[in-house]
């Protein structure tokens, strides 16, 4: 044989507290839902946790749509999927664009031949509803694009009125709520949201791989009407056929991974236990308790206005002297917490520091605060 086998050497793996924007560690009942039995797609288990999966999303998103699922792949492959089988090629995509996903809605209807219009704006801000209507209006698109909240930038973008807004325009309203969901209060129905999306691997402290989607009758129509081809593996009438949306169809699509069908199914179990008020709640006070112990130290907010702040990820700007990537080894290295550089518009301006799922508690808020106060005194010292 010419390639001989390769040595592959087992290693040790660290285990950190993850407290960047992204992946986050998980619940430990996830942990054990992940080891759960391999089953086969045809028995009654598994499709007793894809109806469960289904009105677990049902709720998180807080609709009562039927068209609810979840896509086999990261929290791009909800983003692929509500594009594509929304806007077809001549049709117009109108993006909101405010952080590095946004870019990436750019990137993906670009490869589909969708017609894009972009709004820009100051990266530590959001949009007034005002701004976006005018948009809509003299563009009239197919879709509006918006990210809820951006793990980019750390802010969090009001979307109440706005899908009225979108409709007296023929416009459909397709928002990404990856890391938001779970963390931040979001109302699919009462908001008038035509698509959304969403991933495990964020507030929703599980493995990232199956991400929820969800469709309003508008959209659901419009996909019904639609002409235009869309990928196969994200076709969601297909895939709607295979999770039973519509009652008696159990089609095969692709095999689900069944660990991640069990991971997203505690998911969505722990929060429906905890409730998405508690939830909401306590990420609200772990980051308030958060910021008010950062106000004391020489950081500052990357974002102004505090009703422009994310609770699940917060951007915090260096003082002068200091290096980015020395604070985040030091953090690792000495207290064993993951935080991440910027990136896209906070690259070399921001540390984005996450706080969410089942890392949102007082404690782990106070390590946090502990390890940049401790950082910041400790580099100070070794750069006299
Ligand atoms: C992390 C993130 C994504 C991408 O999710 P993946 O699971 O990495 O594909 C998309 N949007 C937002 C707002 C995110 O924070």
């Amino acid at each position: 044989m010419s390639i001989p086998p390769p040595n592959i050497v087992d290693f040790e793996i660290k285990e950190t507290l993850l407290c960047g924007p992204g992946p986050c560690n998980l619940w430990p009942s996830v942990r054990e839902a992940l080891t759960k039995p391999i089953i086969s797609p045809l028995c009654d288990e598994y499709f007793k946790a894809l109806d469960d999966i289904r009105t677990g999303i049902k709720y998180v998103f807080q609709t009562k749509s039927n068209l609810v699922l979840a896509i086999s792949g990261s929290g791009h492959s909800g983003m692929e999927t509500v594009i594509t089988n929304l806007v077809g090629p001549e049709e117009t995509l109108l993006i909101a664009n405010r952080g590095i996903w946004d870019e990436r809605a750019y990137n993906v209807a670009t490869r589909y031949g969708i017609k894009i219009i972009v709004h820009r704006i100051a990266h530590n801000t959001t949009f007034t509803l005002e701004e976006l209507e005018r948009q809509i209006e003299v563009y009239r698109p197919t879709a509006l694009f918006i990210t809820h909240g951006d793990s980019s930038t750390g802010t969090v973008q009001k979307l109440e009125g706005l899908g009225d807004i979108c409709h007296k325009y023929g416009t459909l309203l397709l928002v990404d709520t990856v890391v938001s969901l779970g963390g931040v209060p979001f109302f699919m129905d009462a908001w008038g949201v035509d698509a959304v999306y969403s991933s495990t691997q964020k507030a929703l402290s599980g493995p990232a791989g199956i991400s929820p989607v969800a469709f309003s009758a508008r959209a659901a129509e419009k996909i019904k009407n639609s002409k235009h081809k869309t990928p196969f593996y994200f076709d969601i009438t297909l895939l709607a056929e295979q999770w039973n949306c519509y009652g008696n169809t159990r089609y095969y699509h692709h095999t689900l991974s069944p660990p991640l069908v069990w991971a997203l199914r505690e998911c969505l179990r722990q929060l429906s236990i905890e409730t998405l008020e508690k939830s909401w709640e306590r990420h609200a006070k772990t980051t308030r308790h958060f910021h008010e112990r950062v106000q004391r130290l020489p950081l500052e907010f990357f974002v102004p206005n505090p009703e422009h702040r994310l609770a699940t990820v917060t951007t915090l700007a260096l003082p002068k002297g200091y290096n980015y990537d020395d604070v985040i080894k030091y953090v690792e290295e000495k207290h064993k917490i993951t935080i991440f550089p910027g990136r896209g518009p906070t690259a070399d301006k921001s540390l984005r520091i996450g706080i969410m799922g089942v890392n949102s508690t007082g404690a782990v808020a106070d390590a946090l605060a502990d390890a940049l106060a401790d950082a910041l005194q400790a580099l100070v010292k070794s750069s006299l």
